[in-house]
């Protein structure tokens, strides 16, 4: 089966799909991009998704390409066209194409691609097998609230961590606080049992998957601490764990080569993956999803 793309109003087959060498995303990397999930047929946190591109594009002062509801249809489209079960919808917007300057073009119209990829179903002991993730400084931008396609540091950073061994680079900013991973949302459970993920700030995404785990956590009174914590505070946890659309809840047993709690993944985790996948099966994605405004 030849897989479909979406290039500015076609659907045309992958490996035609091209975009103009003087795109602004190719030239500047002026643009932004959605990772949506799909589970069982299903896209996971539609709204969420379509707020934070809002963000982004706010931000940026790039258009949107389509108005909210004609994106939806050409996403739905391009699962349907790839029969997407479980897998992934890439969604991204640019600046649009104009001749080479850094100034935005007064001319240009935003450009959009949508491409969809199947994947296995969600497999929770797969996810709770555990992970290692290196801790490295964070040398991104100061608007990483911005999902932003530049993203050079995560690229080195998850190489990094991928040469180490590792499958997840934890960035660490100047006060020796973990910000988040390169592509996942960071989450601890210290001594105490407390779980613990950053707060929301210019310094890291607001994870779509860590919304609706706080929402699932909040509904089973599972307390969250919103907070910084430390490599130190992570070296001595008992749990960890890293979110996001294509990880889901996975368990990260060692860090920077040491065991985290027992190096199983931990009860906390377990629960939390179990939550969450309860609370999207049963409400499709996380209900608040208007923190970035
Ligand atoms: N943080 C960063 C830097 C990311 O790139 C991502 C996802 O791509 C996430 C967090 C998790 O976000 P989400 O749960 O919306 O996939």
């Amino acid at each position: 089966m030849s897989r479909i793309a979406y290039v500015n109003g076609r659907y045309v087959p992958h490996r035609e799909a091209v975009v103009h060498i003087e795109d602004r995303g190719y030239q500047f990397a002026d643009g932004v991009y959605e990772v949506f999930a799909v589970h069982g047929g299903k896209l996971i946190g539609e709204q969420g998704h379509l707020d934070r591109l809002g963000h982004s594009l706010g931000e940026l002062r790039i258009d949107w390409p389509l108005g909210r509801r004609a994106l939806m249809v050409c996403v739905e489209e391009v699962r349907r066209r790839n029969h997407v079960r479980d897998g992934l919808i890439y969604l991204q917007v640019t600046r649009g194409v104009a001749p080479r300057d850094h100034a935005f073009p007064a001319e240009a119209d935003s450009a959009l691609v949508i491409t969809a990829k199947s994947m296995k179903p969600m497999d929770k002991e797969a996810l709770c097998k555990g992970v290692e993730v290196l801790t490295i400084p964070d040398i991104r931008w100061q608007r990483c609230d911005i999902k932003s396609v530049a993203l050079l540091p995560n690229i080195l950073g998850k190489q990094q961590a991928k040469d180490a061994g590792a499958f997840e680079a934890w960035q660490v900013d100047a006060d020796g606080m973990v910000t988040e991973g390169t592509s996942t949302n960071a989450w601890i459970v210290t001594q105490d049992g407390e779980l613990v993920t950053r707060d929301i700030s210019t310094s890291i995404l607001n994870g779509i998957t860590r919304l609706a785990i706080l929402e699932a956590a909040a509904e089973a009174q599972v307390n969250v601490s919103e907070r910084a914590f430390s490599v130190d505070e992570a070296l001595s946890a008992r749990e960890a764990f890293i979110s996001s659309s294509t990880s889901h809840v996975k368990a990260v047993t060692r860090i920077n080569g040491q065991s985290v709690g027992n190096g199983h993944a931990g009860e906390l985790t377990t629960r939390v993956l179990d939550l969450y996948v309860d609370y999207i099966e049963g409400h499709g994605g996380p209900q608040v999803t208007d923190s970035w405004n």
